[in-house]
């Protein structure tokens, strides 16, 4: 029998891109969002990690629904600024989500720093719950260096100022396939591919 996964999220090409991962991992799973439950809240992220996080989000989420549940959290970690914005990234400027004011006061903040002073990663955790209470959780990096100035259309966040290690774009100028290929996000959901299998597969 299929067994129905759900991820904590209402970003749609976030589930899309856990399925194709878990699909190319052999996995019989059937991958839902958490709009297909919409009368269950968020859960306020009261963790000091990333990892703390994605397993708030995963318990609650498994609890409510009796599913297995996976949840990620993400963000910018600047080498320079001891690892900040960090899990302040959605809301580094006082306002969560403002994106453009985010990366605008990250610039500025930096704007006497040298390139080769510049080393940033973009960072994700990814926990998997069981109703139960069984929890495991998995890690990605992106490796790379922050731009003076934003470049590229694409993307979101931080984006148009993350230059990958070996690239001479920013994030927001590759196409969403080559991002995903490297993204901190994808680099967790494949090694959370086999914990799902192990565990429920
Ligand atoms: P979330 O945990 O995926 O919601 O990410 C939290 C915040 O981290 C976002 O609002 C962005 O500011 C930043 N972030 C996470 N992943 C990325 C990415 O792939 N590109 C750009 N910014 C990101």
């Amino acid at each position: 029998m299929t067994t129905r996964l759900i991820l904590a999220t209402r970003n749609q090409h976030k589930v899309a891109e856990l399925r194709d991962i878990l699909g190319d991992a052999g996995l019989d799973v059937e991958l839902v969002g958490a709009d297909a439950y919409p009368e269950i809240p968020d859960v306020p992220e009261t963790g000091i990690t990333f990892a703390e996080n994605a397993l708030l989000k995963a318990h609650a989420l498994a609890r409510a629904t009796g599913l297995p549940a996976v949840a990620d959290d993400s963000g910018l970690c600047v080498d320079v600024l001891g690892g900040a914005p960090g899990i302040l990234s959605a809301r580094w400027s006082g306002k969560h989500g403002d994106d453009r004011a985010n990366l605008d006061l990250l610039l500025a903040q930096l704007s006497d720093i040298a390139p080769e002073h510049r080393g940033a990663h973009f960072f994700c955790a990814a926990a998997l719950a069981l109703p139960d209470g069984t929890e495991r959780v998995v890690e990605g990096r992106l490796l790379g260096t922050l731009r003076t100035t934003p470049a590229g259309d694409g993307g979101f966040g931080y984006d148009p100022i993350l230059q990958p290690l070996g690239e001479t774009r920013t994030c927001a100028e590759l196409t969403p396939a080559e991002k995903n290929a490297i993204s901190h996000r994808g680099q967790a959901f494949r090694a959370l591919a086999p914990v799902v299998k192990d565990l429920i597969g």
